[in-house]
């Protein structure tokens, strides 16, 4: 199926009204990398760091990560890679942690709220990022980020690696960049200062949209109830948007949804640029959006609002069918 979508593989992400989108692609293990190259990526958007701690059964060292993450950056060739910090907790449980009993573990004590309660592993993993770069640019998520004080609480730690890096003579990146993932919809409505303090945001769909409509993304019973593309849920992305744009603060967005061509084209025509999606999704992406005209799309968008459609996919495929 792959095949099909080879002759697009080296065009742009432009739709035929001249909007251009960057396609990344989510990775989170080795065996990921060889797909940056052949699926046409511009670099990778999110790269998971939990895979390597959840496949052993005891805690990784500092020296292996670093050797780890030098790997990944050799393979992306000097295309940016977004590393995001350890995002454990609530669907993913180390084998050598204790468990958490939890009534509600994708409430709980999860993510950056664990790394900045016992800092101890971010601090080797912020390190051996910084090790893996040997001076080269770097980018690093936090995930999981409610509010603006944890941003600012897991930079300082960043800085302070960086600062024990220096100490020490090692080389630090030429370039750092430092973002936030909006995964919870706080996030959204933290003050400018913030918005303006990060480097760049990430939309986390999966998570976003699970709080969003308090529906369990594990629960088959929930997961699917409500459509991402509900007008309530896309008019919540374009208002993060729009906050973005006036603070020019990068933002991408690399949940699931990312990686599916209606979905994908719907967050385009509300401003998205950056999406990050699994490899395989690249060439599906790509291929319908250099079909539409994007401007066309957020009137049919905006017209579904106006009329009180509940999504705006039953209008988006109508849309779809025109352009065949
Ligand atoms: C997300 O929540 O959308 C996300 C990209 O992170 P994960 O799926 O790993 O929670
Ligand atoms: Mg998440």
């Amino acid at each position: 199926a792959q095949e099909r979508y080879t002759s697009i593989r080296d065009k742009p992400a432009q739709s035929r009204d001249g909007i251009t989108v960057s396609l990344q692609m989510n990775a989170g293990l080795m065996a990921d990398l060889p797909s940056l190259p052949s699926s046409g990526a511009d670099g990778v958007g999110l790269f998971r760091t939990e895979l390597q701690f959840l496949v052993r059964n005891q805690m990784p060292k500092r020296t292996e990560l670093a050797q780890t993450y030098s790997t990944v950056m050799d393979a992306a060739e000097g295309k940016r890679v977004v590393f995001r910090t350890l995002d454990i907790g609530s669907d993913k449980v180390l084998p050598y942690m204790a468990p958490q009993d939890e009534p509600n573990p994708a409430l709980g004590w999860r993510a950056v709220r664990v790394a900045l309660d016992k800092p101890g592993v971010m601090r080797m993993q912020l390190q051996a990022l910084l090790r893996a770069a040997k001076g080269r640019p770097l980018t690093v998520m936090f995930p999981f980020i409610a509010q603006y004080d944890e941003y600012r609480a897991a930079r300082a730690e960043m800085d302070k690696a960086l600062e024990r890096e220096h100490i020490l003579g090692h080389a630090v990146p030429e370039k750092l960049e430092v973002g936030a993932m909006l995964e919870t919809p706080s996030l959204a409505f933290a003050p400018q200062q913030f918005f303006e303090e990060v480097d760049f945001l990430s939309i986390g769909g999966n998570d976003l949209k699970q709080f969003f409509f308090a529906a369990d993304r594990e629960n088959e019973r929930v997961r699917r109830r409500y459509d991402t593309l509900n007008v309530s849920f896309l008019t919540f992305l374009e208002g993060i948007v729009n906050r973005c744009v006036t603070t020019k603060t990068p933002l991408s967005f690399c949940g699931e949804d990312a990686g599916r061509p209606i979905e994908a084209v719907c967050m385009a025509a509300i401003g998205l640029r950056y999406l990050s999606m699994r490899p395989a999704s690249i060439g599906p992406v790509k291929s319908l959006l250099r079909r539409v005209h994007l401007n066309e799309v957020r009137d049919v968008i905006i017209e579904a609002r106006e009329r009180g459609d509940q999504s705006v996919r039953p209008a988006v495929m109508d849309y779809l069918r025109t352009r065949d």
